[in-house]
């Protein structure tokens, strides 16, 4: 599918702001024009060279703060004028464009909740005929590969050819340590679809707390992704949008120098690192832990039961045939027995415990 499209590798899109790998950092929204010009000037003496700031906020929730609109831009370029550096922000439909175009803003992107809307980035693509603005598509908020390619079609049939895509994980309804649980196989998948196309991790979003930005940033690195995009304030704590999750420029240039950069890596990379491993266990934990969450629901109902028809909390007989079968099934595959009888006793005492103090309350 990729002969399809002409998507130009990143050595060839013209910045001199590419660096390997490429970094775009600055704060999720544009607040003040102090702020965005005190984050630009600060970076900059980092070797920072491409400015991020959101002017159009898409929040999922109304009633939080949806961005200061079309005055962010003249700070944009305020801070272009005073450091140098390229200017990005995100577009959401027609409108955004031709303000972005006009500021001069040099990348656009398309952020994840308007990835997912096939209407919304055919408009952007029309708006953007004849242009050869570097675009970065988010991927979509849901788990969706083809959505995320069909944007990237999109742009590519209005004849643009720098395109790139960011990486910001997906949301999930289970819960999970991440905001956006990263998925790494769907990017992975998509480079292989598109050997081509520049991939930009965004840890920020994907992680949601900036305690989980390093090892995020590393793992890119080692899948041989093109570049970082991560969320930078001046002061994180009192960030009008995404507080959690964003740094300081000296805490953002003390990550940068940890990263260990490798080589590039030949396709088909392995994604059993230890990273991915760890991953793949917490995923586990949050599951053992939400599946123990359920059953305390349901011993609390039983528990109620059990008090409103005036029965024992201890039903012997039942207990045994759990017991026994829980050792029966841990015969069967590779798990030892007295683990698992172990593990059944606390979850037995703490289930007794709770049903004890359901039927002592009023
Ligand atoms: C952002 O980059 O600030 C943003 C809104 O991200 P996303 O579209 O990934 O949620
Ligand atoms: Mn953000």
């Amino acid at each position: 599918m990729d002969n399809q499209l002409n998507i130009s590798k990143l050595s060839n899109w013209g910045l001199d702001a590419c660096t390997e790998p490429l970094i775009i950092a600055g704060p999720c929204s544009a607040e003040t024009e102090d702020q965005v010009i005190d984050s630009a000037i600060k970076l900059k003496e980092f070797g920072i060279k491409i400015l991020r700031a959101g002017i159009w906020k898409p929040r999922t929730r109304p009633n939080s703060f949806e961005g200061v609109g079309s005055i962010g831009l003249e700070w944009l370029k305020a801070a272009k004028k005073e450091t140098g550096m390229l200017i990005s922000t995100e577009v959401a439909n027609v409108k955004h464009v031709y303000e972005a175009l006009k500021a001069g803003v040099d990348i656009l992107w398309i952020g994840a909740r308007t990835t997912a809307n096939p209407f919304a980035i055919q408009e952007i693509a029309d708006a953007l005929k004849g242009l050869n603005i570097p675009v970065l598509v988010k991927n979509p908020v849901n788990p969706d590969l083809e959505l995320w390619i069909g944007a990237i079609e999109r742009l590519s049939n209005a004849g643009l050819t720098k395109i790139g895509a960011i990486h910001r994980g997906f949301s999930t309804f289970e819960k999970s340590i991440y905001r956006n649980t990263p998925q790494w196989q769907i990017p992975i998948e998509l480079k292989t679809m598109i050997p081509d196309i520049p991939i930009i991790c965004d840890p920020s979003h994907i992680g949601g707390k900036r305690e989980l930005l390093k090892d995020l940033s590393q793992k890119a690195i080692d899948l041989s992704f093109d570049g970082l995009m991560i969320e930078v304030h001046p002061n994180p704590d009192a960030a009008w949008s995404d507080s959690q999750q964003q740094v300081t420029p000296a805490e953002l240039n003390k990550l940068l120098t940890r990263l260990i950069l490798r080589k590039v890596k030949p396709l088909g990379i392995s994604l059993d690192t230890l990273e991915d491993l760890r991953f793949k266990i917490d995923k586990c934990d949050d599951e053992i832990i939400r599946q123990l969450e359920r059953r305390m629901e349901i011993v609390i109902s039983i528990g109620k039961y059990k008090k409103e028809n005036k029965m024992t909390i201890l039903q012997a007989n039942r207990w045994d045939s759990i017991v026994k079968k829980t050792i029966e099934k841990a015969n069967q595959i590779d798990l030892n027995p007295d683990f698992i009888s172990k593990i059944f006793k606390t979850i037995h005492q703490e289930s007794i415990h709770k049903q004890t103090i359901i039927m002592n309350s009023e």
